[in-house]
């Protein structure tokens, strides 16, 4: 299996350091809803966890969350509510989302803001060593005393001066170095510490908690590409002067970002699509495919036509996905190991998505074939759902059985919903999804609610213990 490493710059065969691959992903700073841009990191990640364990790995997997951060206390005092506040809505705003576009949850989700014991501990050992200074309240890194500061973006620190421009200021030594701690200002939360209260900067609560869940070694850093530099950059510093061992991190992986015509996707350009809103308009297997159709180390183009065409494919699968075997696995059967085959070999190649997902395709298409031509397909069909399950998809499609006589009776004929009308097909199943989710959590009030509403669309659903059959009628004009 070979990854892409942003330290070498080159593919690597990938050799963790034992049975369990430790691995952390940059979280989200809960200042407002997630946009398209998370979804496409967290979801590659997703994918890249699923197959370890596909390959037979275990993974411990931490990914942080920033709820004390500039953004959160800006934000928060235009809204008149406490940081504390604002960070639990839209912390809580991720969690919907993610468990809505079926990404797994992480094993740990530290906060910043219950781990400073931790990291006033290594900036403590960062003093000691001589890698960091306070100044009136505050700790900075001393980046002048790391050789090879600048290894994974590539560059050397004269350059990186030059291309920051004069970010100097009278407290620091040298306009390179960062914040590890913050004096607090007016009005600002704070933490008791030995230089003063204040709060911790971004980069050291990521390698602060890197090491204490996952040890001083990691095999897989991920984030978007925007991270690589500072962040990245920091947290090897951070890291690395603390530990004393090389490296911090094994395999840096960096996904693509998104963009939005020609910019990239974000909150300065105003240009954002938040999560909330594709869900609106499009299945979650739909945005999976979409995202997993480019490679996850390219950027990602936005587009409302290659989402339509990722809900076909997702429909495609999901049919295939509801047909039954009339041979009862009896007689001649189709052969899926090539397909299998293409499939793995394209996710050894640095976790190549979108050639995975074209066996994936080829596929579903054979099993049509084989169906129609009465060929037994139970076997690739197991084979379908283990590859598809990799790729985090699990879209059944709408079941339409036929109305009940009373039903006719009352006035109502039975519409089915076809290719004609995805988007309202896919409203319903998302709203079903929805409710067997709220079920699943005995949220039976809330589950209750989505039944109702659904009433009103004319859709009844009666629940099984595999699946849950739905039945939609249009009143006769
Ligand atoms: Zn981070």
């Amino acid at each position: 299996m070979k990854v892409y490493n942003t330290l070498s710059g080159e593919k690597e065969e990938f050799l963790p350091q034992g049975d369990e691959v430790k691995m952390y992903v940059c979280g989200v700073t809960p200042y407002d809803h997630c946009h398209f841009g998370h979804a496409m990191s967290y979801i590659a990640f997703d994918v890249i966890r699923r197959y370890l364990r596909f390959r037979g790995y275990k993974v411990k997997y931490v990914q942080n969350i920033t709820d004390i951060d500039d953004k959160i206390i800006d934000r928060a005092g235009k809204l008149g509510i406490s940081p504390r506040e604002l960070a639990e809505k839209y912390t809580n705003g991720y969690f919907e989302d993610m468990d809505a576009l079926n990404i797994e949850r992480a094993d740990i989700y530290p906060k910043a803001t219950e781990e400073i014991p931790k990291i006033i501990e290594v900036i403590q050992a960062l003093v000691a060593k001589g890698y960091a200074y306070p100044v009136e309240g505050s700790v900075y890194f001393r980046v002048r005393n790391v050789a090879n500061y600048g290894k994974l973006a590539h560059r050397s620190l004269e350059s990186m001066r030059a291309a920051e421009g004069a970010m100097g200021s009278e407290e620091k030594e040298d306009a390179m170095d960062f914040a590890l701690w913050k004096a607090s200002k007016p009005g600002e939360p704070w933490w008791e510490s030995p230089w003063g209260q204040g709060r911790p900067g971004w980069h050291i609560e990521c390698s602060a908690m890197s090491l204490k869940y996952l040890g001083d070694t990691l095999d897989i850093h991920g984030g978007g590409q925007d991270l690589i530099f500072p962040h990245h950059e920091n947290e090897i510093a951070q890291s690395e002067s603390f530990t004393g061992k090389k490296p911090f991190v094994k395999y840096w992986l960096h996904n693509g970002l998104v963009q939005l015509g020609e910019d990239k996707m974000s909150k300065s350009r105003g240009n954002l699509i938040t999560i909330k809103q594709a869900l609106e308009k499009y299945s979650p297997d739909a945005i999976r495919i979409f995202v997993l159709s480019s490679h996850y180390r390219s950027p990602l183009k936005y587009s409302e036509e290659g989402l339509e065409a990722a809900e076909r494919g997702a429909e495609r699968i999901a049919r295939v996905v509801s047909r039954d075997d009339p041979t009862g696995g009896v007689g001649e059967a189709i052969n899926a190991e090539p397909y299998q085959k293409q499939f793995i070999e394209a996710m050894d190649d640095d976790f190549n998505t979108p050639q995975a997902l074209a066996a994936l395709f080829n596929l579903a298409s054979a099993i049509n074939q084989a169906a129609d031509s009465g060929i037994s397909f139970q076997d690739a069909k197991e084979v379908l759902l283990s590859l598809r399950a990799i790729l985090g998809l699990r879209r059944r499609d709408v079941y339409i059985e036929a109305p009940t006589a009373t039903a006719t009776a009352s006035g109502l004929t039975p519409t089915v919903v076809t290719e004609a009308q995805p988007p309202e097909a896919t409203t319903i199943m998302r709203l079903v999804e929805e409710r067997n989710r709220l079920r699943k959590a005995k949220k039976w009030q809330e589950a209750d609610k989505i039944r109702a509403k659904l009433a009103k669309m004319g859709v009844t659903l009666e629940d099984t213990p595999e699946s849950t059959i739905i039945r939609r009628w249009k009143r006769k004009r």
